[in-house]
């Protein structure tokens, strides 16, 4: 690194902490401030923290406590008073400090023995008035001390910093300087000037990345390398819908024209299709993937579990029935002979439509001519995976979809690369799910409700929050559940548990079972959270709801209202939250996912993109999300209409030099 001082180790270190070029010591932020002051020694407490400085009284000494614990020990003098002080295996400090120096103590008041516990001694005077300090993050070998004065030496070098907001926007909020802004976050003069400083970056921070995602997208649509347009008879697709028994809903209908039209426009797709769950999307994905295959290409669907892809599976052979169609199902489980079979008929193109977990993307599957790739469930999924599967064709035309809703403004920011479907309209004849909170105490109460559902042939879920836990008696686990439903419903009706320790088999057995009504009472973990779909289920329950997140709440829910028949979930707990509260009043994911958004965070629910936060030092999403709106529709006016100026030719070159590197 072109620094003084710092040579080859000090650099290695500095890598640790990802810095490498003297900018980024500059981007380098604090963890933290403190604020350097005088204690008022009359008011300090015993064990209160104290700041102090005064001159050293005599020569410091040193204690050998144990072979690996020593101590220095000395006096000062301030205009007050004496202090002890004790500083704990600091040894160096026997040399640097001498009889009659200024030097300031940071440490712990004990009282008793009118002694500070010193865990930081500086030489120098404390400033007249009370002053900022950064706290940066450190690492062995490296303290705070030096990477402060690295940073310092960094800002006073004359390193040429790239400010990525255009004037004018600057002039319209009266942005300060950059470089301003930047030595203020590293020594803040006053709050004021602080807050302004770091306004003005998360702003900044916001800005580039929005420009990058569109920069992207733009360049995307541009320069897509497919260039096969898809061919095929539409009516065809039109006779396959008049056949589904139902009628697609408003936005089904336009979700598949969406598709439609990528996937004929000879640019490779990548759409983003979200819908509650239950608002019926895996039908639009057959559709798509019966496009694909008219057009003479074959289609893979990849879920996140087994009970999913059988689901899935079944369902499309009976859809595909007589259509040509040849539905595949490949999953770990499968026995070796069949595997085989499967994987010959995926390689010599006699598979038109491969359904699959993961084992989609493993090493061993070549594909004849894979043309479109779906993502079911597509939040369960890493960006490798998905970007795995991709390569198994070329350039395949790409739909993701996804029952977690995302608020619809994050989702048009940090998805701004895909384009996005949503389906908000549920198939006619949809009932609202009623929602119920009940406490453990009305526990006899809940199991009338499910007997009356019983009566009426329909069936019923049961929620555990865990599989067995020996240690502990509060937590409901699937078999304790089990023995409490068998007994008030073994003389009535048949009762099953599925939960992630079951071998596939066992699993698919009791799924199926559930699914032709033979078993009434399906007790389970959250394996069944995503997308199973047993319409006669008109129930669910689940145990210590109070342990779930509401992401996961509202998906379990999804398991039931998926027919016509009225449908409820009754969540127990022993105490009310603001979680079950929500749940009781809306049935919108949407409104759900806002809620959720705002109130924990997007760790969760936004997986996927996390990597994009790394980028984010001052900016969060979640509490800027009011700022991130803004710089949004700041972003995009940009985009469409400066652009292109000479004066941002710098801008094109970096976004295009980033681009690369995505
Ligand atoms: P999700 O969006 O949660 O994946 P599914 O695709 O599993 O939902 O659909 C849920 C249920 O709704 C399925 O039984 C499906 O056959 C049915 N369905 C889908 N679209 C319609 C429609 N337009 N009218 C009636 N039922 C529909
Ligand atoms: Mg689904």
């Amino acid at each position: 690194m072109e620094l003084d001082g710092v040579g080859t180790k000090t650099s290695l270190l500095l890598n640790k902490l990802g810095i490498y070029t003297v900018e980024d010591l500059i981007y380098y932020y604090p963890k933290r401030y403190d604020v350097l002051k005088r204690s008022n020694m009359d008011y300090v407490l015993d064990k209160d923290k104290v700041i102090l400085d005064g001159i050293v009284e005599g020569q410091p000494t040193i204690v050998q406590l144990s072979t690996k614990l020593k101590k220095v020990i000395f006096r000062i003098v301030d205009g007050r008073g004496m202090y002890n002080v004790v500083v704990f295996n600091q040894v160096y400090l026997l040399k640097e400090l001498k009889y009659g120096m200024n030097v300031i103590i940071i440490g712990k008041y004990d009282k008793l023995r009118n002694t500070i516990v010193a865990n930081e001694v500086r030489v120098g005077k404390l400033p007249k008035n009370p002053q900022i300090e950064a706290i940066y993050g450190a690492t062995d070998g490296l303290n705070r001390k030096m990477i402060t004065k690295f940073i310092d030496t960094a800002l006073k070098s004359d390193i040429q910093i790239i400010d990525y907001i255009p004037d004018y926007i600057g002039d319209r909020y009266h942005f300060p300087d950059k470089l301003w802004s930047i030595r203020q976050i590293h020594h803040p003069v006053n709050e004021l000037n602080y807050k302004r400083a770091k306004q003005r970056l998360k702003y900044e921070e916001f800005f580039w990345y929005l420009l990058r995602v569109r920069y992207l997208k733009y360049w995307s649509m541009n320069n897509c390398e497919f260039s096969v347009k898809k061919i095929f008879d539409n009516s065809k697709v039109s006779e396959f819908i008049k056949r589904l028994g139902f009628e697609l809903t408003i936005d089904q209908i336009k979700t598949i024209e969406e598709i439609k039209r990528d996937i004929t426009s000879g640019k490779q797709m990548n759409r983003f299709v979200q819908g509650d769950v239950g608002s019926g999307k895996t039908i639009v994905a057959f559709i798509a993937s019966y496009m694909n295959f008219l057009a003479g290409y074959q289609s893979a669907l990849m879920v996140p579990t087994e009970i999913l892809a059988v689901q899935h599976y079944q369902n499309a052979l009976e859809l595909f029935e007589d259509t040509g169609v040849k539905v595949v199902l490949l999953t770990s489980s499968l026995t070796k002979k069949k595997k085989d079979n499967v994987l010959k008929q995926i390689n010599n193109g006699e598979a038109d439509f491969i359904i699959g977990t993961q084992s989609l993307i493993q090493e061993n599957v070549s594909y004849k001519n894979l043309g479109l790739i779906i993502a079911d469930e597509q939040h369960r999924f890493g960006v490798n995976q998905r970007k795995l599967l991709k390569e198994k064709g070329s350039n395949p035309d790409v739909l993701s979809m996804s029952a977690t809703p995302i608020p619809r403004t994050y989702a048009l920011t940090i998805y701004g690369d895909m384009d996005i479907s949503s389906i908000k309209t549920k198939p006619i004849g949809r009932k609202e799910v009623s929602t119920f909170y009940k406490k453990e105490e009305d526990m006899l109460e809940v199991l009338k409700m499910m007997k009356s559902e019983i009566d009426k042939g329909h069936q019923v879920y049961v929620i555990a929050p865990a599989i067995e836990n020996e240690d502990s008696e509060e937590l409901n686990n699937v078999n304790k559940l089990a023995e409490k439903m068998e007994c008030a419903f073994g003389k009535i009706c048949k009762i099953g548990c599925v939960h992630g320790r079951l071998d596939n088999e066992e699993k698919a057995n009791i799924m199926s079972d559930f699914e032709s009504g033979k078993i009434k009472i399906l007790i389970s973990t959250t394996v069944i959270e995503v997308g199973v779909n047993v319409p006669n289920a008109s129930m669910i329950v689940i145990f210590q709801a109070n342990l779930f997140g509401l992401s996961t709440l509202h998906q379990l829910r999804g398991r039931v209202g998926r027919g016509s028949i009225q449908s409820y979930c009754i969540l127990i707990s022993k105490d009310p939250c603001d979680r079950l509260q929500i749940m009781e009043k809306t049935n919108d994911g949407f409104e759900i996912s806002e809620y959720d958004f705002k109130n924990r965070g997007e760790g969760d629910l936004f997986g996927v993109r996390q990597s994009g936060q790394a980028e984010f030092k001052l900016a969060d999403l979640r509490k800027d999300f009011e700022l991130l709106v803004r710089v949004k529709k700041d972003a995009d006016e940009f985009f469409d209409n400066y652009f292109t100026d000479d004066k941002y030719q710098e801008f094109r070159y970096y976004l295009e030099i980033d681009k690369g590197l995505n």
